[in-house]
C-alpha cells in the first residue's frame, strides 16, 4: 500500500479523540510530503538537525514535534518552530528550552517523559521527579515554556499484558496532575502498541512505520 492509502486506513480506525503524529524521521520529504497532500499536518521526527531541515524545505503549516532525546546544544536549533516536544527528561533541559523559547520570543508547549518501562530504560524521569519539576519554584518561573502533558514509552515486548500495565500507570499519574496543571496531552502508543495505549487512556500517538513502511537505517 502507498503512504496515503495506509494514513487514510489508519486515521478511519482512529477515535476522534486522539490526535496522530506522524513520525517521519529517516524518511526523505517526498514521502512526508505524500502524507502532507493526505491531510496529514503533525510530523514527529527524534533528531533535531533533521527536523529543522525538513522544516526549512517543507510547508510552513506543519506542526514539527520533537519525540527523541533531545541534548541541550541542540534546543535552540528548533526553538524558532517546534510545535510540542514530547521529551522533556530533565530540569536542565526544560530550563534550556525556557531560555531559548524566550530568545525566539516564544512559549514552548512541552511534555513531560516518564519512565514506565518495567525493564531498564535510559530515558525518561521516576514519576517522583516527574511531579517534583512540575511543583518546583524554579519552575513556576519558566514563562516560556508550557508543560502540557506526559509521554511515556512501553516496553517493547509481545507481552500485552505487561504493555498496558505500563501504559496504566503513566494514565494514572497523568489523571492525579491533570487537574493541577491542565494537562491537555497524554503521549503514548507506536505502530505496535497504539491501541493498547488508546484502550488505556492515550490522546496522542506516534506512529512510523505502520504509515510510511519499515525504517531503513543502513544508510546512515
Ligand atoms: C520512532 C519512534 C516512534 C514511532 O515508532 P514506530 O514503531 O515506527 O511507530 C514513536 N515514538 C518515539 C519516541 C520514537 O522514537
Amino acid at each position: 500500500m502507498s503512504i496515503s492509502e495506509n494514513l487514510t486506513t489508519f486515521k478511519k480506525k482512529l477515535p476522534d479523540t486522539v490526535t496522530l503524529v506522524a513520525v517521519s524521521k529517516t524518511k526523505p520529504v517526498s514521502e512526508i510530503m505524500e502524507a502532507y497532500n493526505t491531510g496529514q499536518r503533525i510530523f514527529g521526527e527524534n533528531k533535531v538537525q533533521e527536523m529543522e531541515a525538513k522544516w526549512q524545505e517543507m510547508p510552513k503549516d506543519i506542526e514539527w514535534h520533537m519525540i527523541g532525546h533531545v541534548q541541550r546544544n541542540k534546543v535552540k536549533y528548533m526553538a524558532p518552530f517546534v510545535s510540542l516536544i514530547h521529551s522533556v527528561d530533565s530540569a536542565r533541559l526544560l530550563k534550556e528550552i525556557n531560555k531559548q523559547a524566550k530568545a525566539s520570543d516564544r512559549v514552548i508547549d512541552c511534555l513531560l517523559q516518564v519512565k514506565i518501562a518495567e525493564e531498564d530504560t535510559k530515558f525518561g524521569l521516576e514519576a517522583d521527579s516527574a511531579r517534583e519539576l512540575l511543583a518546583s519554584e524554579t519552575t513556576k518561573t519558566f514563562h516560556n515554556v508550557n508543560i502540557v502533558g506526559l509521554m511515556g514509552m512501553a516496553t517493547f515486548t509481545e507481552d500485552n499484558e505487561q504493555v498496558s500495565r505500563e501504559f496504566q500507570k503513566l494514565k494514572k499519574l497523568y489523571d492525579t496532575l491533570q487537574e493541577t496543571y491542565n494537562f491537555k496531552f497524554l503521549s503514548m502508543g507506536m505502530s505496535g502498541d497504539y491501541q493498547l495505549a488508546i484502550k488505556n487512556g492515550s490522546n496522542l500517538i506516534r506512529v512510523g512505520s505502520a504509515i510510511f513502511g519499515a525504517r531503513n537505517y543502513s544508510n546512515e
